[in-house]
């Protein structure tokens, strides 16, 4: 049996949008780059958040080249053969074969590193992001500010129109008439799924 440290392993950092998972995930692909290593970066094609398709681009304006996806069979044709580090940005957005796709490519010595939303406006698990944390050897989850009082924020606002988004809009809005705010669990609202859940208590 092998103890030594072979390569191939997954990591995951999620967390609520503005809380600097781009700029991680930026920091570990430039230090591979550093290092030598043969990195490929994909991004999924449905954030096209600076119009930069071909960037991964972190809120202040840190870049990287990346190839846009719109699934795991597309990144699974994509990379390199030699590639040593595997970085995916906005992984919220892909199915759920993207768990498989980031298992084999560990398993074939890949440094598979993932960034992503790990929870949707409502507050509840966002595509196949719970799974690839349970699958992850190390997830790093990342909190922002909350706009409204200043504590760590851990849920994504969605605002239509200013307002507080209702629960039943759909997870992804084509067309980007909403605007988000990160906020924590306290000033978070959800209007319809706070009166469900109050008429629990
Ligand atoms: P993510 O990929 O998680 O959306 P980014 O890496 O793109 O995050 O951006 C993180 C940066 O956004 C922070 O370093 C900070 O300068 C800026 N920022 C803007 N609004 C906030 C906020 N409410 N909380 C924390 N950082 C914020
Ligand atoms: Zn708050």
């Amino acid at each position: 049996m092998f103890h030594g440290s072979r390569p191939g392993s997954i990591e995951v950092i999620s967390g609520v949008m503005f809380s600097g998972k781009s700029e991680e995930l930026i920091r570990r692909v430039r230090r591979a780059i550093i290092a030598r290593r043969k990195v490929d970066v994909f991004k999924s094609h449905l954030d096209a958040r600076y119009a930069g398709l071909y960037h991964v681009t972190s809120h202040d304006g840190l870049e990287l080249d990346a190839i846009p996806v719109d699934t795991a069979a597309e990144i699974v044709r994509q990379v390199h053969a030699d590639s040593e580090m595997v970085a995916i940005d906005e992984a919220q957005f892909l199915d759920d074969d993207i768990v498989t796709v980031c298992t084999g490519l560990a398993n074939r010595g890949v440094r598979v590193v993932l960034a992503g939303t790990d929870t949707d406006f409502r507050g509840e698990p966002f595509g196949p992001m719970g799974s690839l944390m349970a699958v992850a050897e190390q997830v790093t989850k990342l909190r922002a500010i909350c706009v409204v009082c200043g504590d760590e924020a851990c849920r994504n606002q969605r605002l239509l129109d200013g307002k507080p988004a209702r629960y039943d809009s759909p997870t992804i809005m084509v067309g980007g008439r909403e605007s988000y705010e990160a906020r924590c669990r306290h000033c978070h609202r959800v209007p319809s799924a706070d009166e469900d859940q109050r008429a629990l208590l």
